[in-house]
């Protein structure tokens, strides 16, 4: 067991002010594989005041040479791919296949996005007789969660240094070690001191430190509603920036002329990714009463194919895999019909919960409309497409989606009546320069690509 020590602030590892610390948990065997700092409100002012020391300099530096730092950087996370993959395995409990590909491909991918979206971003623009600035918006208090723990750093850290902000970071309290690489490898890109900062610890302690610090200019936060409310109204009390990506219970239409086979297994295998552990998994999907049960049957076939501790892996904690126990236990005593799995424990040891279906969900459940976030998913039966449509817009949510129809553009024109921020046509592939975030609910701002960029300058117009 590894016990670390410091935190990253100011280009160096400093010790914490204080001597609490937080154990981090393989989920797979529930043994304390390390110990981290719990940072207080003084770690937090001490990686606040070097970022805001490092933001003239970086907001100088030119948009090219930010570029080749943000290179250099992706670079050194594709180099260091098999630490970093196995680290997630330990810490969150992800196969080791969907660890390399996912948890560690996407972010260098998109690391690699903002290299080349710095280089080639305008950052200046003319209308009529204005100049138009886009100027960074200063210090940056990024907040993540746990579940995809170094795309969810990646996602505001990369876009924010394109800009020229620079950045405090406090990652979730059970994957702290990924954290911890992600900052080795800026050290080892060679980012000026301060650019980026690591303050581990616990969200109401120095997650909220961070969120109410007078010197970060705008908060960037991934993670429950819960919270997010609390930091939006923190943000707007002090009136700075804020960027929210919170959950989500997107549906996955599958219209009548849909190729339901195909429909249902990619239905299946997104909501089981990551152990259900995704914002924007597509937990409800809306078959056409004509077809149901027959999807209700593929369904149940599909998921036979994802054997628990293999494909799926555990839940992050313990409280989290109780949390979805819990559901599962309500959809039951609400009246779902379970399918496959439940809510026992399929394995001896290991926070794991075994792939969920319920048939015969009904809007109003809980189940049809909470986040669970695990391995569950709710097939709902509609009449049609003015009833599917009701119940795909009748959350609070709007993240994500997904429809399939024989024809694209029956799909399309369904699609464009969601109230939704994303949604994949007929099993569109994800695109990690697409916008991502979401509609009521689910959020508030932008990330991935050019308009996640965006989010993180402010305008100066200059007029002659
Ligand atoms: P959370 O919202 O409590 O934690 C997310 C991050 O916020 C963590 O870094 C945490 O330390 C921090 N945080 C917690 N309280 C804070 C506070 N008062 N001030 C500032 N920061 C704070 O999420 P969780 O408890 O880990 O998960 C609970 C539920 O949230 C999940 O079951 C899921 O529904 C949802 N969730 C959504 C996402 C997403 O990607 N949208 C990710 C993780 C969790």
């Amino acid at each position: 067991m590894k016990v670390h020590d410091g935190m990253y602030t100011g280009g160096r590892w400093t010790p914490a002010a204080g001597d609490d610390t937080i154990a981090v948990v393989n989920p797979a065997d529930e043994r304390v594989i390390a110990h981290v700092p719990a940072g207080t409100a003084e770690d937090v002012d001490a990686a606040v005041r070097a970022a805001r020391a490092a933001l003239p300099g970086w907001a100088a530096t030119p948009p090219a040479g930010r570029a080749a730092l943000i290179a250099a950087l992706r670079d050194r996370l594709a180099a260091r791919t098999d630490e970093i993959a196995a680290t997630v395995t330990a810490e969150l409990g992800a196969p080791e296949q969907f660890a390399r590909q996912v948890h560690v491909g996407l972010p260098v991918a998109v690391a690699g996005s903002y290299a080349e979206l710095a280089a080639g971003h305008p950052f200046e623009e003319r209308i009529g007789n204005s100049t138009v600035l886009h100027e960074p918006v200063g210090v940056v208090g990024a907040i993540t969660p746990w579940n995809y723990p170094l795309h969810q750093i990646v996602a505001k850290v990369a876009p924010a240094l394109a800009a020229g902000c620079t950045v405090v970071l406090k990652p979730a309290e059970d994957t702290p070690l990924t954290a911890r690489l992600f900052a080795e490898a800026v050290h080892e890109a060679g980012l000026p001191a301060g650019v980026f900062n690591l303050v581990t610890g616990l969200g109401p302690v120095a997650g909220q430190a961070l969120a109410a610090h007078e010197g970060v200019d705008l908060v960037s936060f991934t993670g429950s509603t819960a919270v997010g409310r609390r930091i939006g109204a923190t943000a707007g009390g002090a009136v700075k920036r804020v960027a929210l990506e919170l959950g989500g219970k997107s549906a996955n239409v599958i219209l009548p002329s849909a190729d339901l086979a195909k429909a249902v297994a990619v239905g299946v295998a997104n909501v089981m990714s990551n152990a259900g552990q995704t914002c924007s998994a597509w937990t409800r999907m809306l078959v056409h009463t004509d077809r149901y049960e027959e999807a209700v049957e593929l369904a149940k076939a599909a998921v036979a194919k994802y054997p628990v501790g293999e494909r799926v892996g555990p839940l992050v904690s313990a409280r989290q895999r109780d949390r979805v126990r819990g559901y599962i236990e309500q959809g039951v005593a609400e009246g779902a019909r379970l399918v496959a799995g439940g809510a026992g424990a399929p394995l001896e040891r290991g926070y794991y919960v075994a792939p969920t279906v319920f048939a015969d969900v009904t809007p109003e459940m809980t189940i049809a409309q909470e986040e669970i976030f695990g391995p569950v998913l709710s097939l709902l039966r509609y009449e049609d497409e003015e009833d599917a449509l009701r119940i795909a817009n009748g959350t609070v949510y709007g993240l994500a989606g997904a429809v399939w129809a024989g024809d694209e553009a029956e799909a399309v024109a369904f699609a464009r009546r969601l109230e939704t921020g994303q949604v994949d046509i007929n099993g569109g592939r994800f695109n990690p320069l697409a916008p991502f975030g979401g509609y009521k609910q689910s959020g508030v701002g932008r990330e991935l690509g050019p308009h996640g960029l965006a989010e993180y300058l402010q305008t100066k117009s200059l007029q002659f």
